[in-house]
Protein backbone atom coordinates (compact mmCIF):
# COMPACT_ATOMS: atom_id res chain seq x y z
CA UNK A 1 0.00 0.00 0.00
CA UNK A 2 1.27 3.40 -1.76
CA UNK A 3 0.81 6.64 1.18
CA UNK A 4 1.84 9.91 -0.47
CA UNK A 5 2.23 13.38 1.37
CA UNK A 6 -0.87 15.50 -0.50
CA UNK A 7 0.10 19.04 -0.04
CA UNK A 8 -3.63 20.18 0.29
CA UNK A 9 -4.49 18.06 2.91
CA UNK A 10 -1.10 18.18 4.26
CA UNK A 11 -1.65 14.74 5.39
CA UNK A 12 0.51 10.82 4.08
CA UNK A 13 -2.37 9.71 2.48
CA UNK A 14 -2.87 6.03 1.05
CA UNK A 15 -2.98 6.08 -2.97
CA UNK A 16 -5.76 5.51 -4.84
CA UNK A 17 -5.36 5.86 -8.72
CA UNK A 18 -8.24 6.65 -10.51
CA UNK A 19 -7.47 3.51 -13.00
CA UNK A 20 -6.35 0.52 -11.43
CA UNK A 21 -2.91 0.19 -11.87
CA UNK A 22 -2.43 2.93 -14.20
CA UNK A 23 -0.92 6.59 -12.67
CA UNK A 24 -1.73 10.00 -14.46
CA UNK A 25 1.32 12.60 -13.34
CA UNK A 26 1.99 15.50 -14.52
CA UNK A 27 5.03 18.11 -13.65
CA UNK A 28 5.20 21.34 -14.58
CA UNK A 29 8.67 21.28 -16.80
CA UNK A 30 11.17 24.16 -17.33
CA UNK A 31 11.11 27.20 -18.59
CA UNK A 32 13.70 27.03 -21.47
CA UNK A 33 15.28 30.47 -21.59
CA UNK A 34 18.64 29.12 -19.78
CA UNK A 35 20.76 26.07 -18.74
CA UNK A 36 19.16 24.42 -15.56
CA UNK A 37 20.59 24.27 -12.46
CA UNK A 38 20.49 22.30 -9.25
CA UNK A 39 17.27 23.00 -8.29
CA UNK A 40 16.04 21.57 -11.55
CA UNK A 41 17.89 18.45 -10.96
CA UNK A 42 16.77 18.05 -7.54
CA UNK A 43 13.04 17.81 -9.03
CA UNK A 44 12.91 15.77 -11.63
CA UNK A 45 15.48 13.77 -9.94
CA UNK A 46 12.49 13.34 -7.60
CA UNK A 47 9.71 12.52 -10.02
CA UNK A 48 12.06 10.33 -11.64
CA UNK A 49 12.63 8.35 -8.84
CA UNK A 50 9.04 8.12 -8.18
CA UNK A 51 8.28 6.83 -11.52
CA UNK A 52 10.82 4.26 -11.51
CA UNK A 53 9.56 3.30 -7.65
CA UNK A 54 5.80 3.40 -9.51
CA UNK A 55 6.16 1.52 -12.47
CA UNK A 56 8.09 -1.06 -10.10
CA UNK A 57 5.17 -1.43 -8.49
CA UNK A 58 3.09 -2.29 -11.63
CA UNK A 59 1.78 1.32 -11.81
CA UNK A 60 1.75 2.19 -16.01
CA UNK A 61 2.27 5.50 -15.61
CA UNK A 62 1.44 8.12 -17.90
CA UNK A 63 4.13 10.89 -17.09
CA UNK A 64 3.82 14.40 -18.52
CA UNK A 65 6.34 17.18 -18.01
CA UNK A 66 5.57 20.23 -19.99
CA UNK A 67 7.96 22.56 -21.87
CA UNK A 68 6.95 26.72 -21.17
CA UNK A 69 8.60 28.17 -24.44
CA UNK A 70 6.58 31.64 -23.96
CA UNK A 71 7.28 33.57 -21.07
CA UNK A 72 8.64 37.27 -20.24
CA UNK A 73 12.06 36.05 -19.49
CA UNK A 74 12.07 34.26 -22.61
CA UNK A 75 10.98 37.15 -24.33
CA UNK A 76 13.46 39.39 -22.84
CA UNK A 77 16.46 37.21 -23.09
CA UNK A 78 15.56 36.67 -27.00
CA UNK A 79 15.34 40.38 -27.24
CA UNK A 80 19.18 40.59 -25.60
CA UNK A 81 20.71 37.85 -27.42
CA UNK A 82 18.67 39.58 -30.89
CA UNK A 83 17.44 36.22 -31.56
CA UNK A 84 14.18 35.18 -32.23
CA UNK A 85 11.99 32.62 -29.52
CA UNK A 86 11.86 29.39 -31.17
CA UNK A 87 15.91 29.68 -31.89
CA UNK A 88 16.41 30.64 -28.01
CA UNK A 89 13.93 28.09 -26.77
CA UNK A 90 14.92 25.00 -29.14
CA UNK A 91 18.75 26.13 -28.55
CA UNK A 92 17.27 25.24 -24.47
CA UNK A 93 15.38 22.77 -25.06
CA UNK A 94 18.35 20.58 -26.51
CA UNK A 95 20.58 21.36 -23.74
CA UNK A 96 17.85 20.36 -21.25
CA UNK A 97 17.15 17.16 -22.87
CA UNK A 98 20.90 16.52 -22.75
CA UNK A 99 21.32 17.46 -19.18
CA UNK A 100 18.54 15.64 -17.59
CA UNK A 101 19.53 12.39 -19.66
CA UNK A 102 23.51 13.20 -18.69
CA UNK A 103 21.87 12.37 -15.43
CA UNK A 104 19.88 9.33 -16.42
CA UNK A 105 16.24 11.18 -15.88
CA UNK A 106 14.01 9.12 -17.55
CA UNK A 107 11.94 10.82 -20.63
CA UNK A 108 8.68 11.61 -19.55
CA UNK A 109 5.90 10.11 -21.63
CA UNK A 110 5.15 13.14 -23.32
CA UNK A 111 6.86 16.18 -23.56
CA UNK A 112 4.22 19.24 -24.56
CA UNK A 113 4.79 22.55 -25.18
CA UNK A 114 2.92 25.57 -24.02
CA UNK A 115 2.69 27.11 -27.74
CA UNK A 116 1.59 24.07 -29.50
CA UNK A 117 -1.75 24.28 -27.04
CA UNK A 118 -2.74 28.08 -27.42
CA UNK A 119 -6.71 26.89 -28.93
CA UNK A 120 -6.69 24.72 -25.76
CA UNK A 121 -5.62 28.05 -23.64
CA UNK A 122 -8.53 30.22 -25.36
CA UNK A 123 -11.31 27.28 -24.97
CA UNK A 124 -10.80 27.40 -21.02
CA UNK A 125 -10.24 31.33 -20.64
CA UNK A 126 -13.87 31.55 -22.72
CA UNK A 127 -14.96 28.77 -20.91
CA UNK A 128 -14.12 31.17 -17.67
CA UNK A 129 -15.74 34.29 -19.00
CA UNK A 130 -18.93 32.18 -20.00
CA UNK A 131 -19.07 31.02 -16.30
CA UNK A 132 -18.21 34.55 -14.98
CA UNK A 133 -15.08 33.84 -13.02
CA UNK A 134 -13.08 35.87 -15.67
CA UNK A 135 -13.31 39.53 -16.94
CA UNK A 136 -11.41 42.01 -19.32
CA UNK A 137 -9.92 44.78 -17.27
CA UNK A 138 -9.66 47.93 -19.12
CA UNK A 139 -6.56 47.85 -20.51
CA UNK A 140 -8.25 44.91 -22.36
CA UNK A 141 -5.59 42.46 -20.71
CA UNK A 142 -8.37 38.82 -19.39
CA UNK A 143 -8.13 38.36 -15.52
CA UNK A 144 -9.13 35.57 -13.12
CA UNK A 145 -11.42 36.88 -10.78
CA UNK A 146 -10.30 34.96 -7.40
CA UNK A 147 -13.07 36.18 -5.11
CA UNK A 148 -15.50 33.82 -7.40
CA UNK A 149 -13.54 31.08 -6.87
CA UNK A 150 -13.99 29.78 -2.80
CA UNK A 151 -11.08 27.21 -2.58
CA UNK A 152 -8.82 30.08 -3.35
CA UNK A 153 -5.73 29.60 -1.08
CA UNK A 154 -6.40 26.43 0.38
CA UNK A 155 -3.70 24.31 -1.66
CA UNK A 156 -1.19 26.93 -0.55
CA UNK A 157 -2.74 27.45 2.94
CA UNK A 158 -1.95 30.92 2.76
CA UNK A 159 -3.82 33.73 4.52
CA UNK A 160 -5.42 35.87 1.51
CA UNK A 161 -5.72 39.08 3.28
CA UNK A 162 -1.91 39.23 4.73
CA UNK A 163 -1.20 38.03 1.02
CA UNK A 164 -3.17 41.21 -0.76
CA UNK A 165 -0.30 43.35 0.90
CA UNK A 166 2.42 41.61 -0.10
CA UNK A 167 4.87 43.03 -2.11
CA UNK A 168 5.05 40.29 -4.58
CA UNK A 169 1.77 40.91 -5.72
CA UNK A 170 1.74 43.09 -8.62
CA UNK A 171 -0.71 45.97 -7.94
CA UNK A 172 -2.53 46.83 -10.95
CA UNK A 173 -5.31 49.54 -11.97
CA UNK A 174 -7.17 47.40 -14.44
CA UNK A 175 -7.77 44.35 -11.80
CA UNK A 176 -10.64 44.25 -9.78
CA UNK A 177 -8.20 42.57 -6.35
CA UNK A 178 -4.59 42.89 -6.57
CA UNK A 179 -4.15 38.69 -5.96
CA UNK A 180 -6.73 38.52 -9.56
CA UNK A 181 -4.07 36.96 -12.00
CA UNK A 182 -3.34 37.34 -16.07
CA UNK A 183 -5.10 34.65 -18.66
CA UNK A 184 -4.44 36.57 -21.37
CA UNK A 185 -2.29 39.38 -21.90
CA UNK A 186 -2.96 42.08 -25.18
CA UNK A 187 -0.25 41.94 -27.89
CA UNK A 188 2.46 44.15 -27.50
CA UNK A 189 4.40 45.21 -30.78
CA UNK A 190 7.40 43.85 -30.02
CA UNK A 191 6.27 40.65 -28.68
CA UNK A 192 4.58 37.42 -30.56
CA UNK A 193 0.68 37.06 -30.21
CA UNK A 194 -1.71 34.62 -31.14
CA UNK A 195 -5.89 35.65 -32.39
CA UNK A 196 -8.20 35.38 -29.85
CA UNK A 197 -11.91 36.19 -29.30
CA UNK A 198 -10.70 39.42 -27.55
CA UNK A 199 -8.36 40.50 -30.00
CA UNK A 200 -4.19 39.89 -30.68
CA UNK A 201 -2.51 38.84 -27.23
CA UNK A 202 -0.58 35.63 -25.42
CA UNK A 203 -1.43 34.01 -22.77
CA UNK A 204 -0.35 34.23 -19.50
CA UNK A 205 1.85 31.75 -17.83
CA UNK A 206 -0.03 29.78 -15.81
CA UNK A 207 -3.31 28.95 -18.16
CA UNK A 208 -0.61 26.46 -20.21
CA UNK A 209 -0.72 23.88 -17.48
CA UNK A 210 -4.73 23.66 -17.34
CA UNK A 211 -4.65 23.43 -20.86
CA UNK A 212 -2.01 20.76 -21.41
CA UNK A 213 -3.34 18.39 -18.68
CA UNK A 214 -6.46 18.57 -19.51
CA UNK A 215 -6.16 17.73 -23.26
CA UNK A 216 -3.48 14.82 -22.26
CA UNK A 217 -4.38 13.49 -19.07
CA UNK A 218 -8.19 14.95 -18.50
CA UNK A 219 -9.92 16.33 -16.02
CA UNK A 220 -9.05 14.99 -13.28
CA UNK A 221 -5.34 13.95 -12.99
CA UNK A 222 -3.89 11.28 -9.53
CA UNK A 223 -0.51 13.52 -8.82
CA UNK A 224 0.37 17.03 -9.90
CA UNK A 225 3.91 17.90 -8.47
CA UNK A 226 6.68 20.36 -9.12
CA UNK A 227 9.17 22.82 -7.41
CA UNK A 228 8.64 24.39 -3.93
CA UNK A 229 8.19 27.92 -4.86
CA UNK A 230 5.15 26.24 -7.85
CA UNK A 231 2.63 25.59 -4.71
CA UNK A 232 1.58 29.76 -5.29
CA UNK A 233 0.98 31.13 -7.28
CA UNK A 234 1.19 28.73 -10.12
CA UNK A 235 -0.78 25.69 -8.94
CA UNK A 236 -3.11 27.54 -7.16
CA UNK A 237 -3.99 29.47 -9.96
CA UNK A 238 -3.89 26.26 -11.79
CA UNK A 239 -6.55 24.63 -9.84
CA UNK A 240 -8.30 27.72 -9.62
CA UNK A 241 -8.78 27.74 -13.41
CA UNK A 242 -9.49 23.64 -13.85
CA UNK A 243 -12.12 23.33 -11.33
CA UNK A 244 -13.86 26.66 -11.96
CA UNK A 245 -13.72 25.80 -16.01
CA UNK A 246 -14.20 21.69 -15.74
CA UNK A 247 -16.55 21.83 -12.28
CA UNK A 248 -14.49 18.96 -11.55
CA UNK A 249 -11.73 17.94 -8.65
CA UNK A 250 -8.40 18.75 -10.86
CA UNK A 251 -5.92 16.91 -8.93
CA UNK A 252 -5.70 14.13 -6.05
CA UNK A 253 -2.59 14.25 -5.05
CA UNK A 254 -0.50 17.53 -4.89
CA UNK A 255 3.13 16.71 -4.52
CA UNK A 256 5.74 19.32 -3.87
CA UNK A 257 9.58 19.02 -3.42
CA UNK A 258 11.48 21.03 -1.09
CA UNK A 259 13.71 23.73 -1.27
CA UNK A 260 17.83 23.70 -2.39
CA UNK A 261 19.59 26.34 -0.18
CA UNK A 262 22.63 27.65 -0.66
CA UNK A 263 24.04 29.81 2.47
CA UNK A 264 20.06 29.45 3.46
CA UNK A 265 18.88 31.05 1.06
CA UNK A 266 16.89 29.36 -1.71
CA UNK A 267 18.40 28.78 -4.88
CA UNK A 268 16.47 30.07 -7.90
CA UNK A 269 17.79 31.90 -11.21
CA UNK A 270 16.15 35.00 -9.81
CA UNK A 271 19.37 35.32 -7.14
CA UNK A 272 22.07 34.37 -9.80
CA UNK A 273 23.87 31.87 -6.98
CA UNK A 274 22.72 28.99 -9.03
CA UNK A 275 25.04 26.41 -10.82
CA UNK A 276 24.32 24.53 -13.53
CA UNK A 277 24.01 21.05 -14.16
CA UNK A 278 26.43 20.96 -16.91
CA UNK A 279 29.08 22.64 -14.50
CA UNK A 280 28.38 20.66 -12.20
CA UNK A 281 28.97 17.41 -14.49
CA UNK A 282 32.44 18.77 -15.11
CA UNK A 283 33.94 18.04 -11.48
CA UNK A 284 31.43 14.70 -10.76
CA UNK A 285 30.14 12.26 -11.68
CA UNK A 286 26.28 12.24 -11.83
CA UNK A 287 25.18 9.60 -9.73
CA UNK A 288 26.59 11.66 -7.65
CA UNK A 289 23.89 15.16 -7.84
CA UNK A 290 21.78 12.12 -8.18
CA UNK A 291 22.65 10.55 -4.50
CA UNK A 292 22.78 14.64 -3.13
CA UNK A 293 19.39 14.85 -4.29
CA UNK A 294 17.74 11.85 -3.24
CA UNK A 295 19.65 11.14 0.11
CA UNK A 296 17.24 13.86 1.81
CA UNK A 297 13.82 13.15 1.60
CA UNK A 298 12.41 14.93 -1.27
CA UNK A 299 10.34 17.18 0.66
CA UNK A 300 13.14 18.40 2.74
CA UNK A 301 14.92 21.52 2.08
CA UNK A 302 18.39 20.30 1.37
CA UNK A 303 21.52 22.80 1.63
CA UNK A 304 24.09 22.76 -2.16
CA UNK A 305 27.32 23.04 -0.05
CA UNK A 306 30.68 21.41 -0.82
CA UNK A 307 30.43 19.43 2.86
CA UNK A 308 26.92 17.58 1.18
CA UNK A 309 28.80 17.39 -1.99
CA UNK A 310 31.56 15.50 -0.64
CA UNK A 311 29.43 13.28 1.93
CA UNK A 312 27.35 12.48 -1.98
CA UNK A 313 30.38 11.61 -3.44
CA UNK A 314 32.17 9.68 -0.54
CA UNK A 315 28.71 7.54 -0.90
CA UNK A 316 28.39 6.54 -4.15
CA UNK A 317 32.50 5.57 -3.92
CA UNK A 318 31.26 3.53 -1.06
CA UNK A 319 28.41 1.71 -2.60
CA UNK A 320 30.53 1.40 -6.09
CA UNK A 321 33.70 -0.28 -4.36
CA UNK A 322 31.17 -2.94 -2.56
CA UNK A 323 30.60 -3.62 -6.39
CA UNK A 324 34.21 -4.11 -7.11
CA UNK A 325 34.67 -6.42 -3.86
CA UNK A 326 32.09 -8.32 -5.16
CA UNK A 327 33.67 -8.58 -8.67
CA UNK A 328 36.85 -9.40 -6.93
CA UNK A 329 35.57 -12.44 -5.36
CA UNK A 330 34.37 -13.71 -8.25
CA UNK A 331 38.00 -13.26 -9.52
CA UNK A 332 38.95 -14.93 -6.57
CA UNK A 333 36.60 -17.82 -6.59
CA UNK A 334 37.12 -18.81 -10.83
CA UNK A 335 41.17 -18.66 -9.18
CA UNK A 336 40.47 -21.83 -7.57
CA UNK A 337 37.96 -22.83 -10.03
CA UNK A 338 35.36 -23.24 -7.85
CA UNK A 339 32.00 -23.95 -9.14
CA UNK A 340 30.06 -20.83 -7.60
CA UNK A 341 26.36 -20.99 -8.27
CA UNK A 342 25.49 -17.50 -9.42
CA UNK A 343 22.72 -16.64 -7.37
CA UNK A 344 20.94 -14.26 -9.37
CA UNK A 345 17.53 -14.22 -7.17
CA UNK A 346 16.50 -11.66 -4.88
CA UNK A 347 16.88 -11.71 -1.24
CA UNK A 348 13.52 -10.72 -0.07
CA UNK A 349 14.57 -9.55 3.61
CA UNK A 350 16.61 -6.43 1.85
CA UNK A 351 14.17 -6.12 -1.29
CA UNK A 352 11.06 -5.86 1.64
CA UNK A 353 12.39 -2.96 3.86
CA UNK A 354 13.44 -1.28 0.42
CA UNK A 355 9.98 -1.73 -0.88
CA UNK A 356 8.49 -0.59 2.35
CA UNK A 357 10.56 2.32 2.97
CA UNK A 358 9.84 3.30 -0.37
CA UNK A 359 5.89 3.14 0.15
CA UNK A 360 5.95 5.36 2.79
CA UNK A 361 5.86 8.35 0.59
CA UNK A 362 9.06 7.49 -1.03
CA UNK A 363 10.97 7.29 1.44
CA UNK A 364 14.58 7.00 0.01
CA UNK A 365 17.08 7.71 2.56
CA UNK A 366 15.49 4.94 4.34
CA UNK A 367 15.72 2.72 1.08
CA UNK A 368 19.36 3.95 0.96
CA UNK A 369 19.96 3.10 4.62
CA UNK A 370 19.21 -0.26 3.01
CA UNK A 371 21.62 -0.61 0.37
CA UNK A 372 24.56 0.56 2.88
CA UNK A 373 23.30 -2.68 5.41
CA UNK A 374 24.44 -4.65 1.98
CA UNK A 375 27.40 -2.71 1.48
CA UNK A 376 28.27 -3.51 5.45
CA UNK A 377 27.76 -7.16 4.82
CA UNK A 378 29.35 -7.34 1.76
CA UNK A 379 32.55 -5.16 2.95
CA UNK A 380 32.71 -7.99 5.46
CA UNK A 381 32.46 -10.80 3.68
CA UNK A 382 35.90 -9.11 1.40
CA UNK A 383 37.44 -8.59 4.52
CA UNK A 384 37.35 -11.97 5.55
CA UNK A 385 38.64 -13.39 2.29
CA UNK A 386 42.02 -12.88 2.59
CA UNK A 387 44.77 -14.00 0.24
CA UNK A 388 44.86 -17.48 2.21
CA UNK A 389 41.02 -17.65 0.77
CA UNK A 390 41.05 -21.24 -0.51
CA UNK A 391 40.23 -22.06 2.87
CA UNK A 392 37.13 -19.76 2.89
CA UNK A 393 33.97 -21.32 2.91
CA UNK A 394 32.63 -21.22 -0.96
CA UNK A 395 29.30 -19.85 1.02
CA UNK A 396 30.99 -16.35 1.19
CA UNK A 397 31.66 -16.17 -2.65
CA UNK A 398 28.35 -16.74 -3.31
CA UNK A 399 26.59 -15.11 -0.49
CA UNK A 400 28.58 -11.61 -1.78
CA UNK A 401 27.80 -12.54 -5.80
CA UNK A 402 24.01 -12.93 -4.29
CA UNK A 403 23.66 -10.01 -2.41
CA UNK A 404 26.04 -7.91 -5.12
CA UNK A 405 23.19 -9.02 -7.25
CA UNK A 406 20.30 -7.57 -4.69
CA UNK A 407 22.77 -4.43 -4.24
CA UNK A 408 22.30 -3.49 -8.48
CA UNK A 409 19.06 -4.33 -8.00
CA UNK A 410 17.48 -2.08 -5.48
CA UNK A 411 20.55 0.86 -6.29
CA UNK A 412 19.14 0.73 -9.85
CA UNK A 413 15.35 1.16 -8.77
CA UNK A 414 16.76 4.88 -7.48
CA UNK A 415 18.79 4.63 -10.94
CA UNK A 416 21.92 4.72 -8.80
CA UNK A 417 24.84 1.69 -9.25
CA UNK A 418 24.08 2.15 -13.35
CA UNK A 419 27.66 1.62 -14.50
CA UNK A 420 30.24 -1.24 -13.94
CA UNK A 421 32.63 -0.17 -11.15
CA UNK A 422 35.98 0.08 -13.44
CA UNK A 423 33.89 2.52 -15.05
CA UNK A 424 32.83 4.25 -12.30
CA UNK A 425 36.01 4.61 -10.86
CA UNK A 426 37.64 5.48 -14.47
CA UNK A 427 35.37 8.08 -14.46
CA UNK A 428 36.05 9.56 -11.16
CA UNK A 429 39.42 9.94 -11.54
CA UNK A 430 39.10 12.16 -14.58
CA UNK A 431 37.01 14.04 -12.03
CA UNK A 432 37.14 15.89 -8.75
CA UNK A 433 41.22 15.89 -8.72
CA UNK A 434 42.00 17.24 -5.49
CA UNK A 435 45.21 19.41 -7.07
CA UNK A 436 46.10 20.56 -3.58
CA UNK A 437 46.42 17.34 -2.33
CA UNK A 438 48.25 16.39 -5.00
CA UNK A 439 50.92 19.16 -4.74
CA UNK A 440 50.95 18.16 -1.10
CA UNK A 441 52.25 14.64 -2.06
CA UNK A 442 54.87 16.13 -4.59
CA UNK A 443 55.99 17.86 -1.72
CA UNK A 444 56.34 15.21 0.63
CA UNK A 445 58.14 12.98 -2.10
CA UNK A 446 60.38 15.44 -2.68
CA UNK A 447 61.29 15.35 0.52
CA UNK A 448 62.02 11.95 0.70
CA UNK A 449 64.21 12.33 -2.25
CA UNK A 450 65.98 15.04 0.02
CA UNK A 451 67.13 12.43 2.23
CA UNK A 452 67.19 9.59 0.22
CA UNK A 453 64.35 7.88 1.92
CA UNK A 454 63.46 5.93 -1.78
CA UNK A 455 60.89 3.38 -0.50
CA UNK A 456 58.39 6.14 1.11
CA UNK A 457 59.24 8.44 -2.62
CA UNK A 458 58.43 5.37 -4.74
CA UNK A 459 55.65 4.78 -2.41
CA UNK A 460 54.19 8.39 -2.79
CA UNK A 461 54.30 8.30 -6.52
CA UNK A 462 52.72 4.54 -6.66
CA UNK A 463 49.65 5.74 -4.89
CA UNK A 464 49.22 8.96 -7.03
CA UNK A 465 49.32 6.38 -10.21
CA UNK A 466 46.92 4.70 -8.45
CA UNK A 467 44.83 7.85 -8.37
CA UNK A 468 45.89 8.70 -11.87
CA UNK A 469 48.23 10.93 -11.66
CA UNK A 470 51.42 10.32 -13.15
CA UNK A 471 54.87 13.02 -12.36
CA UNK A 472 57.69 13.83 -14.50
CA UNK A 473 60.74 14.95 -12.32
CA UNK A 474 62.24 17.90 -14.39
CA UNK A 475 64.79 20.49 -13.83
CA UNK A 476 62.44 22.67 -13.03
CA UNK A 477 60.83 20.74 -10.60
CA UNK A 478 58.23 17.57 -10.41
CA UNK A 479 55.29 18.10 -12.77
CA UNK A 480 51.98 16.17 -13.18
CA UNK A 481 49.33 15.29 -15.01
CA UNK A 482 46.20 13.05 -14.99
CA UNK A 483 46.54 9.47 -17.14
CA UNK A 484 44.55 10.03 -20.38
CA UNK A 485 42.97 6.35 -20.42
ZN1 LIG B 1 2.51 24.27 -14.33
Amino acid sequence: MLKVYNTLSKLKETFKPIKPKAVSLYVCGVTVYDYCHIGHARVYLAFDVMVRFLRFSGFEVTYIRNITDIDDKIIKRAQERNISIQVLTEEFIQAMQQDFRALNIADPTFEPRATDYIPQMIDIIQKLLDKGYAYQGDNGDIYYDVQRYKNYGCLSHRNLAAQEAGARIEVNESKRNPLDFVLWKVAKPEEPSWAAPWGYGRPGWHIECSAMALQELGETLDIHGGGPDLKFPHHENERAQSEAANGKTFVNYWMHVGYVQQDKEKMSKSLGNFLTIRDFLKEYDAEVLRYFAIGSHYRSPVDYSLEHLTIANKAVERLYGALRSVEEMKEMAKAVKTQTKVLQIADLQFEERFKTAMADDFNTPEAIAVLFDLVRIINTLREDTSLEFQSISIENFERAIQLGFVLKKLGNLLGLLEKSPQEFFQNLRGKAIDSQKIEKLIEARNEARKIKDWAKSDKIRDELLAAGISLEDTTAGTRWHIIDN
